[in-house]
């Protein structure tokens, strides 16, 4: 259980690549990471990143997340422990971890509820992954270097940008018209995309879009 909960509450490092070298990234625990997303009223440091309406959806999701999470360890800690759950949902995760652990450790809890305590560890750390790691899409203004619109209209007869890049993680960033369905698929041709519609895919989005130029 200590293990399924390491990173939400202690610094984790992981790898990221960084032109051809590999570096090591140090990062705040998760938990942090999501309180953190709960108080943000100011976005991330990228100008432009996310609209107003998009972090407060963000900060009500992130604060949903944190409900549950501490919903779920005040249930587990209830069920199997005589403590009652500090407040401070760190401290009562550790708290819990260390106590189940050391329940199996002395035969005291069965297979199926120290199974399922470590799978709620797994489900917690998942939700904030999910949170921090979203597919998102930018709108273009610009018109389609191929069928030339700017618009697109919707099933539903909504219009919106033609023009529309995925990005997420560590998934192959693409963009695609909605008007003519012309895909442009990778880096390569997301850079060719930005220099046949010119100026506003510059680097600051191209990096936003997980695109390294
Ligand atoms: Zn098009």
């Amino acid at each position: 259980m200590t293990d399924a909960v390491h990173d939400l509450i202690n610094p984790w490092t992981d790898v990221v690549e960084a032109g051809r070298k590999y570096q090591a990234v140090d990062h705040d625990p998760l938990l942090v990471t999501l309180r953190t997303m709960i108080r943000s009223n100011t976005g991330g440091t990228t100008p432009g990143a996310t609209r107003d309406a998009d972090r407060s959806i963000m900060n009500l999701e992130a604060l949903t997340t944190w409900e549950r999470i501490t919903g779920d360890v005040r249930t587990l800690t209830r069920r199997h422990t005589k403590d009652r759950p500090n407040p401070l949902l760190g401290y009562a995760i550790r708290t819990l971890a260390g106590t189940l652990d050391a329940l199996w450790a002395s035969h005291q809890i069965t297979e199926p509820d120290y199974l399922h305590a470590i799978r709620r560890g797994k489900a917690w750390r998942a939700m904030i992954w999910g949170l921090l790691h979203k597919p998102r899409e930018k709108e273009l203004t610009e018109p389609c270097p191929y069928c030339e619109q700017a618009k697109a209209v919707t099933a539903t007869g909504e219009i919106q940008a033609a023009l529309v890049a995925y990005y997420q993680q560590g998934v192959t960033p693409t963009a695609q018209c909605r008007a003519c369905g012309t895909m442009w698929v990778g880096e390569g041709q997301l850079v060719i995309l930005g220099e046949m519609i010119g100026a506003t895919l510059d680097t600051d989005t191209l990096h936003e879009m997980g695109v390294n130029v």
